[in-house]
């Protein structure tokens, strides 16, 4: 799986990939991520990337000469996707057709954002991170790179894990608890303590139905409701 960033930060986003899940993934040789500058090809003593608008108003824009030179030479895997709040919004559906690969790239705007014609000629499409507006899409594309890095096989140290968490089947997880077993009073729930592996199943499953009505009832209708199994199933078990 390669994954290759176009910003006018590298040290950046090298930064964070170079650490924990991504940074282990990548000396494994599990994830390729290449960072660009996107000044790497620029030839007047500025190194300049930005210019002011045509037609008035505040701030710089990208120009296309300089993102149009990085990007073809680095000659990146495709998609090549602009970061932006006018994208895609991420989830973890996106997430997941991402990682299935075999690669893609990113390009991370900054100021007032890139020409039109970088995201019309260069660039295969946009993603958004959510409904905001961030200084740039470099921290953007590090959602993007963990969001879909932990989903490649191999990523996380058990695969098991990415089956079973939020989004997964559309509901969010059910609560998860470790040592000690009594805390300032606080005592987890006698059914993971009980080592019966069906009882577990039925009352995760049940308390993942009751958290995801409660929380985020979009996700339920999303699914089409609760069938009547797991209408039975939360409740019986949905309230502890
Ligand atoms: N003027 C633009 C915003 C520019 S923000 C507008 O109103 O739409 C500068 C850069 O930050 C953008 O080019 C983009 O790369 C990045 N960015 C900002 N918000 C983002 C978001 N929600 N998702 C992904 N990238 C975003």
């Amino acid at each position: 799986m390669r994954i290759d960033v176009f910003t006018i930060f590298p040290e950046l986003v090298e930064g964070f990939a170079g650490q924990s899940l991504l940074g282990r993934a990548r000396r494994r040789e599990l994830l390729d991520v290449r960072v660009h500058d996107l000044r790497s090809e620029t030839t007047d003593p500025h190194r300049s990337v930005d210019g002011s608008p045509f037609g008035g108003g505040a701030g710089m824009v990208l120009m296309p000469e300089p993102l149009f030179a990085a990007v073809e030479a680095a000659d990146p895997p495709r998609p090549l996707y602009l970061l932006g709040p006018g994208g895609r919004r991420l989830d973890q559906a996106l997430a997941r057709e991402l990682a299935v690969g075999p690669g893609f790239s990113l390009l991370c705007g900054r100021y007032e954002g890139v020409d039109a014609r970088v995201t019309d000629h260069l660039c295969d499409g946009e993603l958004s991170i959510g409904d905001y507006v961030l200084g740039g899409g470099e921290v953007a594309a590090l959602v993007v790179l963990e969001a879909v890095g932990r989903l490649v096989p191999g990523v996380m140290g058990n695969d098991a894990s990415a089956d079973d968490e939020s989004f997964a089947d559309g509901l969010l997880e059910y609560p998860q608890y470790t040592r000690p077993a009594e805390f300032r009073g606080w005592s987890v729930p006698e059914v993971l303590r009980s080592g019966d592996h069906g009882r577990v199943a039925r009352w995760r499953r049940a308390q993942a139905l009751a958290r995801t009505v409660a929380r985020r009832p979009d996700l339920i209708e999303a699914r089409g409701g609760l069938t009547p199994e797991e209408q039975a199933l939360l409740d019986e078990l949905g309230d502890g």
